[in-house]
């Protein structure tokens, strides 16, 4: 175990924030405004080693932004959507042309045969282990227990310990009792809140801004600090992506819900 790690936020969103197809006000002062533009949500854990989880599609421009010019060792996957992965694309480059040893990715069981299809070119760059729920990793720099999220058939979330206890929940909806006896005495609850309102009949594998905090709500008399990931900054209705919560609003959710904070791409938080 390494005594002090830095999380950072590499991307907080589902979706590009602007969006290239929207004109609302969110998106438009993203335009003008480049500290409310979001990249894909990904986290990168910095101690001795640095780790990665989920390589989304803006992997490089997030590396060459937090100036993090140095060997990936981890790469932890919660699940194989295009928002969580798609960066692992340009890794057999990396592993070319700068001669990174090989980087050990955990991924779960059930998508590992991506990797023996599309993927297998890049095969020399990883070395990849099977992982499933209940599993405890013991990285370098901290362990990792794997638990479930509601989102997908595979989908999972990681309880990060070191000297502090993180839970990394992207992407889910209430998860199951199994999971949730587990986020207890937690630090810190980085949990999504995909969109900011949803109303829809359709069932929806994220969660709204609403359902998160009701849902922190329960989680708060056990654990201390909650911080909100994957923001599409826009609200669902009836199928319609409409423009979202400004910052104003955002900064009015935390006031008046001590312990909830939104993150930003680039917030650092000392593990
Ligand atoms: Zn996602
Ligand atoms: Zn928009």
């Amino acid at each position: 175990m390494t005594k002090h790690l830095e999380l950072v936020f590499l991307g907080t969103s589902p979706l590009a924030i602007p969006l290239f197809f929207c004109q609302c006000p969110i998106c438009e002062s993203a335009r003008k405004h480049p500290q409310e533009r979001r990249t894909r949500a990904s986290l990168a854990v910095i101690g001795k080693e640095l780790t990665i989880i989920d390589p989304g599609p803006d992997l490089e421009q997030q590396l060459e932004r937090e100036k993090l010019c140095r060997p990936i060792c981890n790469i932890l996957i919660t699940h194989w959507h295009y928002d969580h992965i798609a960066g692992l694309g340009t890794l057999r480059e990396v592993n070319n042309l700068a001669k990174w040893k090989p980087i050990e990715i955990y991924v779960p069981e059930e998508v590992e045969f991506h990797f023996n299809q599309e993927l297998a070119y890049l095969k020399p760059a990883l070395n990849i282990h099977k992982i499933k729920v209940g599993d405890k990793l013991n990285l370098q720099d901290f362990s990792v227990e794997v638990i479930k999220t509601e989102h997908i058939d595979h989908s999972i979330g990681f309880i990060l310990t070191n000297n502090k206890r993180i839970a990394y929940l992207v992407d889910t909806t209430y998860p199951s009792e199994e999971t949730r006896k587990k986020l207890k005495n937690l630090d810190i609850i980085i949990m999504e809140a995909t969109v900011d309102e949803l109303v829809t009949t359709i069932p929806w594998q994220n969660f709204s801004l609403d359902q998160a905090l009701a849902f922190w709500e329960e989680l708060k008399p056990f654990n201390k600090e909650c911080i909100f990931t994957h923001l599409s900054n826009h609200r669902w209705i009836n199928g319609k992506l409409l423009s979202g919560l400004t910052i104003a609003e955002r900064k009015k959710i935390e006031n008046d819900n001590p312990g909830v904070s939104f993150a930003y791409d680039g917030l650092k938080v000392l593990f």
